[in-house]
């Protein structure tokens, strides 16, 4: 016996609501191994004195949300080259005494995609609404995936024009941006359209991404990054069109799966994972009867 557990930590400020710990320590507690997550605000000022307490306490993995998803990149040892498109780092493995960068959100998106959706993004013409940090990571996964086509429609030109560039110069993927001016139309050789805004985030659960559906052709797959609440108004609208969708919850228990792999070499239970974020997220777990 012994009573040393592996820790894994998330870091952000606010971090308080953040309910991934929830999914990690069910997953802990499923394989039966004594592994401890931990949600610990810490301010930016505060960062690199918290990553050098990461590499004396001997922490196997990290989470990084909100506002240190760049600022960690300066303070590791390496940064996969996926994480250094994207400009963001999400999960921190331990390789001996190295503290690697890792970004699993488009990763996570990508295995939604395959594994929920059954849709490979091989030679697919998506469309995606956002330049943020999730859009970033999702619109790289699916060009180094393959995919044939990236339109990037976002409010604000800057970040859109940095990440076309990022993604022109680093992947082999078409890309191009429109701006995003009052009701956009969906075009119709759209195969995917994926809302990577934070639009519809609780608790403005009623917000709708100002987007035209009408010529989605049939079989158009429409995918949200937001999580709560898993059903957005997009999600939603698409359904009531026929239209097949996916919802940003499963984007969130895959990528937490990937880190979970990272850490421990382990397989999580990917059920007890969605259903404790589900019951932490305050979502009944019970579908209609
Ligand atoms: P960022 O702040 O980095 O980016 C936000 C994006 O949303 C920007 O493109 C911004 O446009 C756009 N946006 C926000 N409000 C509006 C609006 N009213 N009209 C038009 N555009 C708007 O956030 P993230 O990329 O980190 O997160 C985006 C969403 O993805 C959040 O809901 C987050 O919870 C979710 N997410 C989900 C994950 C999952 O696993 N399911 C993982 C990570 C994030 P502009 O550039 O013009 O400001």
């Amino acid at each position: 016996m012994t009573f040393d557990a592996p820790l894994v930590a998330c870091l952000g400020q606010p971090v308080a609501e953040n309910p991934t710990g929830a999914m990690q320590e069910a997953a802990f507690r499923a394989l039966g191994i004594d592994w401890r997550y931990l949600t610990i605000e810490v301010p930016p000022a505060s960062l690199r004195d918290a990553i050098l307490g990461v590499r004396a306490l001997g922490f196997r993995g990290l989470n990084l949300t909100i506002p240190h998803k760049v600022a960690v990149i300066q303070y590791l040892d390496e940064v996969s080259a996926e994480a250094r498109i994207i400009g963001a780092v999400n999960t921190v493995r331990r390789d001996g005494s190295r503290l690697i960068g890792e970004n699993t959100d488009g990763k996570g998106f990508l295995r939604a995609m395959r594994v929920d959706a059954g849709i490979d993004p091989r030679g697919k013409r998506i469309a995606i609404l956002g330049a943020g940090g999730a859009a970033r990571a999702i619109a790289t996964e699916l060009a180094l995936a393959g995919a044939a086509d990236l339109l990037i429609v976002n409010r604000s030109a800057e970040r859109a024009t940095a990440m076309v560039r990022d993604l022109a110069s680093n992947t082999p993927v078409s890309v191009r941006y429109e701006p995003w001016i009052g009701q956009w139309r969906v075009p119709a050789g759209i195969d995917l359209l994926v809302n990577a805004t934070s639009i519809g985030l609780f608790p403005d659960v009623d917000a709708m991404p100002p987007v035209d559906l009408t010529a989605a052709a049939p079989g158009t797959l429409v995918a949200d990054a937001v999580f709560n609440p898993p059903e957005t108004c997009l999600l939603a609208t698409a359904r009531q069109r026929g239209l097949p969708v996916l919802d940003g919850l499963s984007m969130l228990v895959y990528q937490g799966v990937i880190g979970f792999q990272l850490w421990t070499g382990q397989d999580p239970p990917e059920e007890v994972m969605k259903q404790a974020l589900k019951q932490a997220l305050g979502i009944s777990a019970c579908s209609a009867p």
